[in-house]
């Protein structure tokens, strides 16, 4: 039986796809260990793994709010945390990682200590991609743009240095690249479809592309109108009080069912009586409620859209980030959605109601969910990982 360490940053996000495929790694009789955060600790352990700390060397969490922000716009920055993250878990993760000799090693394609422990001590290697797969042609569909290349280009100097750093403790690293980019040899899990994936046939067969992992739903929503909208802005970038009024305000009128998600800093009282067919929640089970909807307005996080489309929902769209902007433009090209471009009552009344009306964005929305099921699954990424192994 196969001994495998997986590696993660501490975002549900990154770390929800993977449980799937550590459950059956561990009901087959491997042994996992999980090196992660104790925000994780609980729903790692009951998908079988070892859960090991990585709380006392995270430079991420100890960050300002202000340097929190430089994070991902500013790439030696960003850089230099991720090279501090690494050479802080040097010590303790080599150690251990070194005694257990495991036969393979999965780090999510953002914790790049994970691959470097990999590089340092010559054990096989596997990428976990929560997002789409990247090379150079999927890069124009993930805007990419000439701003931030010509920032990475202007940091150059400043990421060698942190490239010294990392080859002056032992790692075989040549250029940043080797670390955060996933080449055509470069073993590589992605949670997605061949057919939702962009320029998936730019990929090489070391490439699995597996599907979304998506979870049962607790429960049941009971649908009180013919038509159901459901509105979340995810878990991470959700203060945002006033699109959700210019929504109801929107959407009052309509008789539609409402179902609004609004995280835990916005007081789910801040919008006075509301009719019954239109509730509040700070978190809702979102699987449930994606089983019943019609329309989605959504960022456009991966999961969030990945859950949407296997429901076969189609999606209004309000992206935040580069990457949510990545994502709503693969849904746009395929005909599953309409992205806002503005956000006001008219223009949301206008989307709700052009998705209503033609049935065209929900047989793209269900094209897409027939290519997710005939994906392998966790099963099939736990098959990739353990012939990675056997390799060995
Ligand atoms: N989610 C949920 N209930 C909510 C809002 C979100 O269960 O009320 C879940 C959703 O199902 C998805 C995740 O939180 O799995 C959000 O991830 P996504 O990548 O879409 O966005 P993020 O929160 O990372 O921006």
């Amino acid at each position: 039986m196969a001994k495998i360490v997986f590696f993660c940053i501490p975002a549900h996000g990154h770390t929800n796809p993977t449980l799937g495929v550590v459950r059956e790694l561990t009901a087959r009789g491997n042994q996992v260990w999980y090196y992660s955060y104790d925000l994780m600790r609980e729903k790692i352990e009951s998908a079988g793994a070892v859960f090991v700390s990585c709380d006392d060397y995270d430079m991420e969490q100890r960050l300002t709010p202000k340097d929190a922000v430089r994070l991902g716009k500013d790439m030696a920055f960003s850089i230099r945390i991720l090279v501090d993250t690494t050479l802080a878990l040097d010590d303790k993760v080599c150690a251990a990682v070194e005694r257990l000799r495991p036969d393979c090693i999965v780090a999510d394609s953002m914790a790049v200590w994970g691959k470097a422990v990999a590089m340092k001590l010559g054990i096989p290697f596997v990428s976990s991609t929560t997002t789409f797969a990247f090379n150079r042609y999927s890069a124009r569909i993930m805007k990419q743009s000439a701003g931030s290349m010509a920032g990475m280009l202007l940091s150059i100097p400043k990421i060698h240095k942190e490239i010294r750093r990392l080859q002056k403790k032992g790692y075989p690293v040549r250029s940043f690249l080797d670390l955060i980019q996933n080449d055509d040899h470069t073993h590589t899990i992605v949670y997605t479809s061949p057919a939702f994936q962009p320029c998936a046939d730019t990929f090489s067969d070391m490439y699995a592309f597996v599907g979304p992992s998506i979870r049962p739903a607790s429960g049941e929503i009971v649908k009180i109108r013919e038509k159901l909208i459901y509105i979340s802005m995810g878990t991470v970038n959700n203060d945002m009080l006033p699109l959700y009024r210019r929504c109801i305000a929107a959407l009052a009128r309509t008789g539609h069912q409402v179902i609004l998600s609004v995280g835990a800093l916005v007081p789910t009282d801040a919008f006075g009586d509301l009719p019954a067919h239109i509730e509040v929640f700070p978190q809702v089970d979102q699987i449930a409620v994606l089983q019943k909807a019609d329309v989605f307005l959504s960022h456009c996080g991966m999961n969030s859209v990945s859950e949407s489309l296997y429901y076969g929902v189609p999606l209004i769209m309000l992206p935040q980030t580069k990457e949510q902007e990545g994502v709503a433009e693969r849904v746009s090209q395929l005909g599953a959605g309409i992205r806002l471009k503005r956000s006001d009552e008219a223009a949301i009344l206008e989307a709700v109601q052009a998705v209503l009306a033609d049935d065209a964005f929900r047989k793209s929305a269900a094209a897409i969910a027939d290519g997710f099921r005939r994906c392998p699954g966790a099963g099939g990424a736990a098959d990739k990982i353990l012939q990675v192994c056997r390799k060995a």
